[in-house]
């Protein structure tokens, strides 16, 4: 009886369809559930690093004064404990694999320009305080003259 059980097991492994796909000539399956790759949307991301000192395979490296945030690719063990570190939302696990490589990849994403704040606003705003001075000086030495 086990030998023809492990006869049919046999042969069912010779003959039958394999149970692996042959990814990526064969496209993966894709679920719900499946995460793909982490990506980042670099317009949010303010260079805090929290994501790279929560990453647990050392794939992130940010770098608050170049403005940029790179991950490599071979290290990350998609569990998402970056995306979750983020309180700027800007990680988020897609659904699709990146495309099988014999190289290390490092993807590198370069965030914007910083936004300075404009030195003429300060120095207009440096010169209206003296004229708002001004002007509640001029109004309390009317108001004894208006009792008057
Ligand atoms: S992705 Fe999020 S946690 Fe990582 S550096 Fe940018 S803002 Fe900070
Ligand atoms: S998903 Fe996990 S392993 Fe990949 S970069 Fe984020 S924290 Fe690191």
């Amino acid at each position: 009886m086990a030998t023809f059980k492990i006869g049919k097991m046999l042969m069912r492994s010779l003959f039958g369809k394999p149970a692996t796909l042959m990814y990526p000539v064969k496209p993966a399956k894709i679920t719900d559930s499946t995460r793909g790759h982490m990506t980042i949307d670099i317009d949010k991301c303010v260079f805090c690093s929290l994501c790279a000192k929560k990453c647990p395979t050392n794939a992130l490296t940010v770098d608050r004064k170049a403005r940029t945030w790179e991950i490599q690719r071979m290290r990350c063990i998609q569990c998402n404990a970056c995306a979750v570190a983020c309180n700027k939302d800007a990680l988020q696990m897609a659904p699709e694999y990146t495309a099988p490589n014999t190289e290390k990849v490092v993807d590198l994403f370069q965030g914007p320009p910083k936004e300075e704040k404009p030195k003429a606003e300060k120095v207009e705003k440096a010169a209206e305080a003296p004229a708002v001075e001004a002007a509640a000086e001029t109004a309390a030495e009317a108001a004894p003259q208006a009792e008057a």
